[in-house]
């Protein structure tokens, strides 16, 4: 066989399905890769049913059905004030993923440098890569998860092209702070780059603290795009439905990306979701006080057993320190044993820091299950690390 990608040919296969695998090869209870063990709202599912049925099903226009585009840039109005012309401003994806790849293949030139937080979410560098980009890391460390301002201003150059940045963020359940928006906005004005900002899990923050998209700070409107997605703010996510909300002329630039990726998004879905954005305010609230009391009770359930736990303020995930019970083997290894011998799975927090350096004390865990599953996986560790 003649070569293949020389970038994606140095990636394995991702730390989601290597993790699901050996879960379900294990029988384990897969507090590994995120996603919901019960499915979103019946009448959002009903009405992508109908739709399926009744149609249309032929290609939508590549920019989304205008019912979505209108309901996402209503959404955006009523949880942020921000003023989205629905017909220029928002483009409908099959997941933030494509949406993070668009975004990436739109903006980004061979050369550009693209500032990036560790850990990061596994698809942005691999996607920054292709697109010919230079990542510059700014490290996060456990348990706190704060930015070093001098790190953050020595990752910004002249060569910026832009930020990608996500909050709430996976894998640290960190909510960047206001303050933190702004020391971020001052650079992306002095410096003058665009900001892509990956705000999947922006209704699942916790009391104490709340979702700011980037965006709406002064002079960020002009020069960022909001990616969200249906899969985590319905509980759907294998439904793969994204939007992107941004300025006219960058929308414009991410829409041709876009066209030659996926070009567009099965139409039943799209309308189920701009059915589900209008839900009522007590759905937003429930799905965030549900999330919480899951965080509440792995957390207490993790420390019972002696792990200290990392901030936690929004997304499905806990990270919690295996050097705190005496394991003094890496978080891969410790990730594979609890699979294997103790029934549940976890992710290694290292293979979220591409660079050199990064601690291997950490795993982490995903609450957003059913109660009686996590009270279990919480018992099978307790027995496990009790022998
Ligand atoms: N960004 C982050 C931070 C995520 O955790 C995920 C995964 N769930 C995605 C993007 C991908 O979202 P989607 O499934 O809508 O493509
Ligand atoms: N976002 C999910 C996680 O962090 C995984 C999504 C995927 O498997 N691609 O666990």
């Amino acid at each position: 066989m003649k070569n293949t990608s020389s970038i994606l040919g140095a990636y394995g296969t991702t730390i989601f399905e290597v993790m699901s695998q050996l879960a379900l090869q294990h029988q384990a209870i897969n507090l590994g890769q995120g996603f919901p063990d019960e499915d979103g709202p019946r009448d959002i599912r009903e009405v992508a049913a109908k739709a399926l049925l009744d149609g249309p099903n032929q290609y939508p226009s590549m920019m989304g059905i205008p019912e979505l585009r209108q309901a996402v840039a209503a959404h955006d109005k009523r949880f942020y004030g921000i003023d989205a012309n629905w017909q220029s401003d928002v483009l409908v994806t099959s997941g933030a993923t494509e949406a993070l790849a668009a975004c990436i293949l739109g903006l980004v030139n061979p050369g550009d440098e693209v500032v990036l937080f560790e850990p990061l979410y596994d698809c942005y560098l691999p996607i920054i890569q292709l697109a010919g980009g230079i990542p510059k890391f700014v490290r996060l460390d456990p348990p706190r998860w704060e930015i070093d301002p001098a790190a953050l201003r020595a990752a910004f150059s002249p060569r910026t092209k832009m930020i990608l940045m996500n909050s709430p963020m996976n894998p640290t359940g960190k909510v960047f702070t206001a303050e933190e928006l702004n020391l971020i906005a001052d650079l992306v004005r002095e410096f003058d780059t665009f900001a892509v900002c990956d705000e999947v899990y922006e209704h699942i923050v916790f009391q104490g603290s709340r979702h700011i998209p980037l965006m709406t700070l002064p002079g960020m409107g002009e020069r960022t795009a909001r990616i969200a997605s249906a899969g985590k703010t319905f509980s759907l996510t294998g439904w793969k439905v994204g939007y992107v909300t941004a300025p006219a002329a960058m929308t414009a630039r991410i829409a041709k990306a876009h066209q030659f990726l996926t070009f567009t998004t099965p139409p039943d879905l799209q309308k189920a979701v701009a059915y589900g954005l209008a839900k009522g305010d007590d759905f937003y609230s429930d799905l965030a006080q549900s999330m919480q009391s899951k965080r509440d009770l792995l957390r207490d359930g993790l420390r019972s057993i002696g792990f200290a736990t990392a901030d936690c303020d929004g997304t499905y995930f806990i990270n919690a320190d295996i050097s705190s019970i005496g394991f003094n083997g890496t978080d891969e290894e410790f990730c594979r044993l609890i699979t294997t011998e103790a029934g549940v799975a976890a992710v290694p927090v290292s293979a979220f820091y591409p660079s050199e350096g990064a601690r291997r004390n950490f795993a982490r865990f995903c609450f957003c299950k059913r109660p009686e599953v996590l009270e279990a996986a919480i018992m099978k560790l307790r027995d496990f690390f009790a022998k």
